[in-house]
Formats: C-alpha cells, structure tokens, sequence
C-alpha cells in the first residue's frame, strides 16, 4: 500500500492560534499525509491548511545551503529573479563563511555605531525557544531591546488595551468556553476564514442554543448561525460601542456588585458615555438606535457571555480604543471570571501568543515584565550574566522608519517577511534596501531574504522540536517528523551560532534545554515542563499543579493589576487616519484568505492550497462590481496615495458597497503596496483595515 506510512509523529498545526494538534504520517522521510488527533482545540478537525499544507518543505525552491549574496548585484526585489534559482544573485557558501559573515557585519555596525543601529525580527512562526533565544541574542549580544515580530502587525493593540485594563495580555477564556455562554459577540473577526476549527466549536454552540451577535462591516458565513448580524460603517467601530456602553449604563444594565467589587473608574465611564447615545451615534456608525439597544439588552441581561474579536477591531489607528470599549463592556457586566464569560482576542499566527509571552516584544521582557523596570532587569541581567539596556527598543514600522533615519543600520530577520507583511511597502522596501547589513533566516527565498546580504537555511515546522503556545493560552509540543533537506539547520542551533560569534557563552544542546531556562524567567510556565508536554502533549497556563491541566478561564476573584481590580478606559470616536474623499472614494481592507497564511510563503508553496486559490484576487459587493462595470475574472486596479496594484476581482455578497477586500499573501499584487503605514498611538499597529482608495476597471 503506498499509502502506507512507516511511521506517525504527533505534533501541531504551524499555521493559525488554534493549535490543532496532528499527526503525521510519514514515508521515506516525507509526510504522506495528516490527521487530526483529539487535541483540547480541535477534537480530531483540522480545516483545509492543516489537512493539506504540508508540502512546502519540498518545494524546489527550499534554499538547503547557505547563500551570500554576490559582489555587485544590487539589493531589491528584482522581477527577472527567480527565487527557485538564487545563484544568479546569490552564491553558495559554507555554514562557517555564513555565520561569520552574518556576525561580522553585525558586530562592526555595533562598534561603528552602537548598539541602537542594531535590530531584530523574531518569528511567531517559530518556537517559544528559539523566540526566547532570539531575544535573548538581540537583548544581550547586539545590546538593544530593538527586537519585535508579527504581534506588533496583528493584536498589539488588543494587547495594550488588555494589559491596561486587566493586567495580562492573554485571551481570559478559551474559546472552547463559547459551548458554555448564552451570548457570545464576534467581532472584527470571520472565523469560518482565520480561525475554521475555531468557528467549529461556534457553531455546536449555536446549534445547542448559544445566541450569536456578529458585529463586522462585512457579513460572513457565520451569519447564517447568528442571533444577529450588525453592518456598521468601517472605522466607527468605537462611536458603537460607546453606544452600547450608554445603553447599558441608561437602562442600569450593568453588574452593581460586580463592578463595585472587581473594578475601580466605572463612574468616570457612566459620564463619559452618557452624551454617547444611540441616536447621537448612529449616524457615525450606521446602525439603528432600535438595533444597538438589542445588541447591548442581549449581551448585558446573559447570565454566561463572552467576546471575541479579531483584527478587525485591532488594525486600526484606534485599534487600542477599540479593544478598551470591548474590555469595558465585558467589566461593566460581570462577563469575566466565570465558565462561559470572558474576552479573547482570536490569535493569528500558530504560535504568537507564545513568542509575545517569550519576550520578542521592544518594551517587555519575557512574560511582559517591563525592560524600564530595574528590578526585572536586575533578575534578567543575574539569569543571563550580561547588563541589559533599559530603554524599550523600536517597534516594527519604527524600525522601517529608523532605517530611513539612518539610526538602524543592521538587521537579523528570523522567519518574517516584512517586504510583503509590512505597510506601505515601497518605504519598506526601501528601507530594507538601505540596510547595511541584513541577514535572513528563511525556508525560502522570500521577498524580504531577496534584499539580504546573508541567507541561513532554515528548518520547516515539521523537522523540529519545540513547544508553541495557541490563543487559548495552551503550550503543545510540536515535534521533528522529517529530515531537514541537505544543510539547513534548526532555527536554534543558527541563532546559537551567531550568538557564540557575539562572544556569549550558550551551550544549548536541544531546545528542552532552553526550556529550562525559560521556566526560570517565566512564571507563566510554572507546573509546566518539557517532559510533561512530551506526556500530556498540551497544558495550559497558568497551572496551579504538576498534576492540574492549567486554567481555562482566568480572573475569577483577582486582577493582575497592583489593585487586584480592573480598571475602565474610556475612548472617544476618531476618524481612520486616511478618510475616503472625492479622490479615493473607496475603503480598501485587507486580511487573510482561508487556504493561504499571511504572506504565502508556505502555503503558496503547497500545492493543493495553491491549486485551490492560485491567484491574486480583490472582493466587491455585487452593486459595486456593477458599478465599475466589471465581471467576476476581469481585471481591476486598486490605487492608494502609496501605490497601486491590478489584479482579479470577484464578487462576495458580504462585502458592503464602498469597500474593497484584498488578501495580503500574493506577492504578484501585494496589497501591502496600498497600505497606509499610521500606527495606533498605544500599540503601534497599522491601520491595515482602512485605507482611502480609488478602484478601476483594467
Ligand atoms: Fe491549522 Fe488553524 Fe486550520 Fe487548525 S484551524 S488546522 S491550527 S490552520
């Protein structure tokens, strides 16, 4: 039977925050195919990606060698490059010559210039050790907290406004407890699209009874299973929920006891909110007075509700704001603490809320103990024996902006693609062009390894072992299942490498070995260690006990704050950065599509996602396709004060008039080119949700 497998490794899905947990079947060293296993998030489902993503390790272009980059050829995304072919701009080299040519230039921008013309992305598509390692690396060998990843693209803000509020930047609940609510709220998500074995358990709630309020500018499949579906107008998402708040403060729908006994700031709200009625908001954000009152009567008057939200409500200048209105909404009512209540934030990548926890964050060490706090460096600087900056380093578009200043001059980029993730990709292409040095860390030559100076091999998820931790704050243990083809090597063996020529002392000799150093700086992991994950496969933080699965909702009596209480943030409406005009008419989202991850150099390496969705593709609503005069298939060009791209377009009944979707992973029409690069004042997130634009016919 050439179905036959020789043998089966279980392990987790690399692609989204779930986590399902798989099994790999493997033949002559290649994965013959993947089966769900009866993980605590998945429950034997996986959805398209995790079934069939799993041979881009294979693909021709995997780099298996080191690459230098050759005397003379300029950096920058050539279009007669072919990444499947990089020895016309690139030349072999040996792991020595690689590594001591990645140091050297690294360490010579850090004589000539300090420690600040240095900087690092770490990569959530990676594992909490070599997050821990990498950061450790830039923290203690290049000596700056420059160091940051994808969270700052994705949930920063919801991080903010949660560690503001409550005091921890983790989800309060798994999203398993959404079976147990009466009320569950969605919003700024589609989780049948980024979260599908998430949106599973959605759905055996809704059909066992759970109401579901889906609040979005776009409909969504999901839909079909809500209570109520709320359009609202992009960008006004804070003018609805402030309204929602007014009503459940008028009506006196709020917890009393709750409040008085969890929160502290909830009168300054009640005047905050009180001009904010439904009427005075429902021209900003387009719903009926009569339909905010329900939405708000439904969720307060629950006895068990929770909310979710995704990037929707996070990308935005007023990502922050957004995310306080949803914590506010759940204090006011008492939904928190209890089986069925809670606020989870859906996370994105497979292991960003592990590689946030980790500490690949500028302002925070590892479990968002914070870099300006002497005490914690104190505890940092003896775990390491090495002094630590105390200045927060850059974020990710800082860093793009200092390149430009001249400040930074180095870089390490590990498993991240900022010249098709980043916005405004022409300032971050250019930026990355600038650089002196840049070494990239890749499976693939990506858009971003294309401007380096320095390409180290990497290994693909399923040729290491290492710990992850999903949305639901649960750390499984992924494992090696196939070789790593020719001389690419594990992501923690290069980063150690590069450190020993920092001249720091590491003698890692596999990752349960950083493991144990991670639990000494990282109370979160306290009750969990590697030989019980290799046992149990997940447990979730925090666990009380070495026999104990870990909590599954949290702040049932205290906060993480100094207080032990909660606090309100209260937010006023903002306009998007770049309101639409008579010169950009239309409002231009961008996000994920359900077969490809982020910016596709994965899946558009697996051959049956790539077969499912194989080009670039915008959404319309069908009046707006009408009105450019367009049919599914033809050709549309998008342009923003950035730039402009042409690609197909297809129509998507969910989508309202006036907006265009347009997922961000094909590099032949990079969304990213029309982005609008403005950063929320508190988390540092791009408004990658709103951008003016005007639209088309090609
Ligand atoms: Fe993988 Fe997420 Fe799909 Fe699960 S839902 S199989 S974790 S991509």
């Amino acid at each position: 039977d050439s179905r036959a497998a020789d043998r089966k490794v279980d392990s987790v899905c690399p692609y989204c925050g779930v986590g399902c947990q798989l099994t790999y079947h493997v033949k002559d060293d290649r994965i013959l195919f993947v089966e769900g296993r009866d993980g605590p998030s998945n429950q034997n489902r996986l959805c398209v990606k995790g079934r069939f993503g799993f041979d881009y390790p294979n693909h021709p272009a995997r780099i298996t060698r080191p690459l230098i980059r050759k005397a003379g050829v300029p950096k920058g995304l050539d279009p007669a490059f072919d990444p499947a072919a990089p020895l016309t701009h690139f030349r072999e080299a040996s792991w020595d010559e690689a590594l001591d040519m990645a140091a050297d230039g690294l360490k010579r921008l850090k004589v000539e210039h300090g420690p600040a013309a240095l900087a690092g992305f770490g990569s959530a598509k990676c594992t909490n050790e070599e997050a821990w390692l990498f950061q450790k690396l830039v923290r203690t060998g290049f000596g700056t907290n420059n160091v940051d990843h994808c969270t700052r693209l994705c949930h920063a803000s919801s991080v903010a406004a949660l560690m503001e509020c409550i005091g921890s930047g983790a989800v309060t609940a798994s999203f398993m407890q959404a079976e147990k609510a009466d009320v569950v709220i969605l919003t700024g998500c589609n989780p049948a699209i980024n979260h599908p074995v998430a949106a599973t358990f959605f759905k055996q709630a809704a059909k066992r009874g759970t109401r579901f309020i889906i609040i979005d500018p776009r409909g969504q499949s999901l839909d079909a299973y809500a209570h109520l579906s709320v359009r609202f107008t992009p960008g006004s998402d804070v003018s609805l929920f402030n309204a929602l708040l007014n009503v459940i403060v008028t009506e006196g729908l709020f917890d009393e006891a709750y409040v008085a006994q969890h929160t502290e700031g909830f009168e300054a709200l009640k005047a905050h909110v009180a001009p904010m009625t439904p009427e005075a908001m429902s021209g900003a954000c387009g719903v009926d007075p009569a339909t905010i009152r329900e939405v708000a009567r439904v969720y307060a008057t629950a006895e068990r509700a929770m909310i979710f939200w995704g990037m929707g409500i996070s990308q935005h200048t007023h990502g922050t704001d957004n995310a306080r209105c949803l914590i506010s909404l759940a204090l006011a009512c008492g939904q928190i603490g209890r089986p069925g209540t809670g606020l989870h934030p859906l996370r994105g990548q497979n292991n960003v809320q592990g590689a946030s926890d980790a500490g690949l964050i500028p302002m925070v060490l590892p479990d968002y103990q914070p870099v300006a706090d002497a005490q914690v460096r104190a505890a940092f600087e003896e775990l390491w024996n090495t002094p630590l900056d105390d200045q927060p380093g850059l974020t990710v578009v800082e860093i793009m902006h200092a390149i430009h200043d001249g400040t930074i001059k180095g870089m390490y980029i590990q498993g991240e693609n900022p010249a098709m993730s980043d916005p405004d990709l022409a300032h971050a292409r250019s930026a990355l062009a600038q650089l002196e040095h840049l070494v990239v860390q890749d499976l693939f030559v990506t858009e971003t390894a294309q401007f380096a100076d320095v390409i180290l091999p990497a290994s693909a998820w399923p040729e290491k072992d290492g710990t992850v931790t999903n949305t639901n704050r649960q750390v499984q243990l992924g494992r090696a299942a196939v070789p790593m083809p020719g001389e690419a090597r594990t992501d923690w063996w290069i980063i150690q490498e590069i450190a020993r020529r920092f001249d720091l002392d590491w003698h890692y000799d596999h990752p349960r070995d950083v493991f144990a150093e991670m639990k000494q700086g990282m109370p979160s992991l306290d009750h969990i260690s590697w030989e019980r994950l290799e046992r149990e496969a997940s447990v979730t933080y925090p666990c009380p006990a070495d026999d104990e699965p870990g909590a599954d909702v949290v702040f049932s009596d205290a906060f993480h704050t100094e207080s032990g209480r909660a606090s309100f943030s209260p937010t006023l409406p903002l306009p998007p950065d770049e309101p639409i005009d008579a010169e950009y008419p239309v409002v231009l989202t961008t996000g994920r599509q359900l077969e490809h991850w982020h910016t596709g150099s994965m899946t558009r390496r697996a051959q049956v996602l790539d077969d499912l969705e194989p080009e670039a593709v915008a959404t319309l609503a069908p009046a707006e396709m009408r009105r450019l005069g367009v049919e599914p298939g033809s050709a549309l060009t998008i342009t923003t004060r950035r730039g402009s791209i042409t690609l197909s377009v297809r129509t998507d009944p969910g989508m309202p008039e006036g907006m265009v979707f347009v997922p961000f992973c094909y590099a032949e029409a990079a969304a990213n080119i029309l982005t609008n690069p403005a950063l929320d004042p508190f988390g540092k997130i791009p408004e990658f949700k709103y951008a003016a634009c005007r639209l088309s016919a090609a």
